[in-house]
């Protein structure tokens, strides 16, 4: 037997629960059907990330993806909610705080006129406001930061991504364990999936959100290549006798993140290019820690020379290849085939617009609140990347 689903999305991370949030609470009346093979979301970045949300990009399409981002966490209560229940997200608006060098500089405040342009809360802060607000902080050699006074900051990824499940639910979505193995395409449409066990499904949309690790494998099957690569990163936690903070989310001239987390401190990079092939494996690469992370560390907050590691994990992230930016919408040739993939670290604060943004095209056959046509597969197609200026 064939059961039939007006939309299918593949994969029950925060991409694909947020867009049948935003289906089923908005005008679209069909039946909508998530899969996702794993509910324990063990290995998954949506629930692993470090749920950091922020405007500080360059490109416009970014600036207000992350703003709405926000705009949806505080108000979770009109969104989210459920039998009257406000889920806690546990979001923590101490802002992103990102140092400039004096080699970046320039292009930080040609970003920062952009980000202030559309309505972005970010200030700049000369090294003396710096040493002023944060007194453990190493000034020296910096050409002061950006500070987002407002809306940025980090939430617990886990509760965004239970939250959106429960309101999907909550809203008529079904939400199944199982794992999407086959499509079938007929003329320019796919037809059928045909899952694990062994159910086959026909649908009328199909929206490829199976992230970092099957996004790309998913789309192959109906003839989309995408330059997406899994892509490992090691996430550490440290604890420090001298109690830094609270930090606001601290990125390093380098590219190291840190803050702190109750009584310990969170810190992640991504790795420089030669120590980051694709990669599908869990091991931690201490050495980041040690070579990269902690001398970054010790030289810009005296306090963490001395620092003991207590724990680490890792996971992937959807890279995008071509301008680690996501990949949104229609593809050409597969009408009813749709993709959010290659997020390159940004997919949970993203989540919120990409939802909305997919069940815009879904529900009307175009964008009606944000115009992310950029964000399209044809500049895949072109080679012409939509690249992010000083972006981590
Ligand atoms: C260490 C780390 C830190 C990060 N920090 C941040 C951050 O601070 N801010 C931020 O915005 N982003 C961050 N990210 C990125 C963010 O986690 C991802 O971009 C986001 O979670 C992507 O969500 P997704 O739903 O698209 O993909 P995923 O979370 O990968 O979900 C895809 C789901 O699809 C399922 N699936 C795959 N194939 C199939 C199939 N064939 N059938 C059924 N199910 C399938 C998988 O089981 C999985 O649950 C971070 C990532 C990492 C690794």
């Amino acid at each position: 037997m064939v059961d039939s689903y007006d939309v299918i999305i593949v994969g029950g991370g925060v991409t694909g629960c947020s867009t049948a949030c935003f289906l089923a609470a908005g005008a679209f009346e069909g039946s909508v059907l998530v899969v996702e093979r794993d509910p324990s979301y063990a290995n998954a970045p949506s629930a692993r990330a470090a749920g950091g949300i922020r405007q500080q990009f360059s490109t416009p399409e970014n600036i207000r993806i992350g703003l709405f981002g926000a705009e949806f966490v505080k108000n979770a209560a009109r969104y989210l909610s459920v039998d009257g229940q406000v889920p806690e997200l546990g979001f923590k608006e101490r802002g992103y705080l990102i140092l400039a060098s004096p080699d970046k500089l320039e292009t930080m405040q040609d970003n920062h006129a952009v980000q202030r342009q559309l309505g972005a809360n970010i200030a700049y802060q000369s090294n003396e406001d710096l040493a002023a607000r944060y007194p453990w902080l190493a000034t020296e050699g910096l050409a002061g930061g950006f500070l987002g006074l407002e809306n940025e900051g980090w939430l617990d990824p886990y509760s965004l991504l239970q939250a959106y499940r429960q309101k999907a639910i909550a809203l008529g979505v079904t939400i199944v364990n199982d794992e999407v193995m086959t499509l079938r395409q007929h003329a320019n449409r796919v037809s059928e999936l045909v899952l694990r066990s062994g159910r086959s499904l026909a649908c009328g949309v199909v929206v490829n959100a199976a992230g970092a690790r099957d996004a790309t494998g998913i789309a192959a099957q109906v003839g989309i290549t995408l330059p997406i690569e899994p892509r490992k990163r090691c996430a550490f936690v440290f604890e420090c006798r001298e109690q830094v903070g609270p930090t606001p989310q601290l990125i390093l001239p380098n590219g190291v993140a840190v803050r702190r987390e109750g009584e310990r401190y969170l810190t992640v990079v991504a790795p420089p290019p030669e120590r980051d092939p694709p990669s599908t494996d869990f091991d931690i690469d201490y050495a980041l820690f040690d070579d990269i992370i902690w001398p970054a560390l010790a030289e810009r907050i005296p306090a963490f020379e001395a620092i003991k590691l207590s724990n680490a994990h890792s996971c992937h992230y959807d890279f995008n290849t071509l301008d680690e930016n996501v990949i949104l919408g229609h593809v050409p040739n597969v009408d009813n085939f749709l993709i959010a993939a290659g997020f390159s670290g940004h997919g949970l604060m993203q989540s919120p617009a990409v939802g909305r943004a997919l069940s815009e095209l879904i529900d009307f056959g175009e964008y009606r609140t944000l115009d992310l046509t950029r964000l399209g597969y044809q500049r895949v197609l072109d080679n012409e990347p939509l690249l992010e200026t000083n972006c981590y």
